[in-house]
């Protein structure tokens, strides 16, 4: 992804204060951790400060990939921080015919084919799949993919990153949106359920900046709204890797929930006052909700812990 000129920057439309509708949508392959909480922290204040709604959905379409019971100790770690959420959780899991619906229109448009190439192909032909291809063998599981027909150069204007583009079809290519291992790509459900919610704000870490022009081409092919993006810093550690699972990030305890808080809110770049530091994450958050300036969010693509 690369920043453009400010000209050839479209912004999408602005929407009216009461109609903000934002979303944290963990997947349940852990517990939070301080970089999982900045994330659910900025897109919850962002909310908040705009008097808007603030969904939580669960992105558990990745069994592989997902822990025994990490969703639901998400939703008491979001609780015992004082994050509470609108509505009731979505869990992708539960909306595969939605998915699978919106993979049959975009068939019977001919906007998207099975895909039976292998890796080891794909790495030949450079890592992107902007080649036709036909499935060969009725008996190997094909995976679906978008066909990238019409004009392919995406451009946004990132709330905290600024102007944004990428040329999907040069760049990327023609995405997955259905698994050869007969699971749903994240691309495909994350547009289909930020509109089925009405997302209108996605407020995420910035190791997602560039699945967003992927977001933006999908949901253009699908005539649904383009939300506006907001890609805050992802959290390193000392080593400069980004806080996950695989780096071993510690799970944050719930027995010392207004100290993380502060700590996020701090690395926010909110300057919560010492003698909040201790008070309950209500309190804090009533202040962060106060005192919340998009401005003052790190404007860099990661920031250490
Ligand atoms: N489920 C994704 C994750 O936990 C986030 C998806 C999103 O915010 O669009 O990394």
């Amino acid at each position: 992804m690369t920043a453009p000129s400010p000209s050839t920057t479209s912004n999408s439309p602005s929407v009216p204060d009461n109609a903000y509708i934002g979303r944290f949508a963990p997947s349940p392959s852990g517990p939070l951790h301080f970089g999982s909480l900045v994330s659910a922290l900025a897109s919850y204040l962002d909310a908040k400060a705009n008097h808007g709604k603030w969904l939580v959905r669960m992105e558990d379409i990745d069994p592989p990939r997902e822990m025994e019971g990490a969703a639901d100790t998400i939703l008491h770690q979001l609780e015992q921080h004082g994050l509470h959420w609108d509505n009731e959780v979505l869990y992708q899991s539960h909306r595969h015919e939605a998915y699978l619906s919106t993979l049959k229109d975009l068939e019977r448009e001919n906007l998207c084919y099975p895909c039976q190439c292998s890796r080891q192909l794909l790495k030949n032909k450079g890592g992107k799949h902007n080649y036709t291809c036909q499935p060969k063998n009725p008996n190997i599981p094909a995976a679906l993919r978008l066909s990238i027909t019409r004009h392919s150069l995406i451009t946004f204007n990132d709330i905290f990153q600024g102007p944004q583009q990428q040329d999907l079809k040069r760049d990327v290519g023609d995405m997955v949106l259905y698994r050869k291992d007969g699971l749903f790509a994240y691309q495909l459900a994350v547009v289909v359920d930020d509109a089925f919610q009405k997302i209108t704000h996605v407020i995420r870490g910035s190791d997602l900046l560039d699945s967003s022009p992927r977001q933006i081409y999908l949901q253009k092919a699908l005539s649904l709204p383009t939300p506006e993006y907001g890609h805050i810093p992802v959290a390193i550690n000392a080593s400069g890797q980004k806080l996950s699972k695989q780096n071993l990030a510690t799970a944050i305890d719930n027995k010392i929930a207004s100290a993380n808080l502060a700590a996020a809110i701090r690395w926010l770049n909110l300057p919560i006052p010492e003698e909040l530091a201790a008070a309950s994450c209500r309190e804090q958050l009533l202040w962060a909700e106060k005192n919340w300036q998009r401005t003052s969010v790190p404007h860099t693509m990661e920031k250490p812990v």
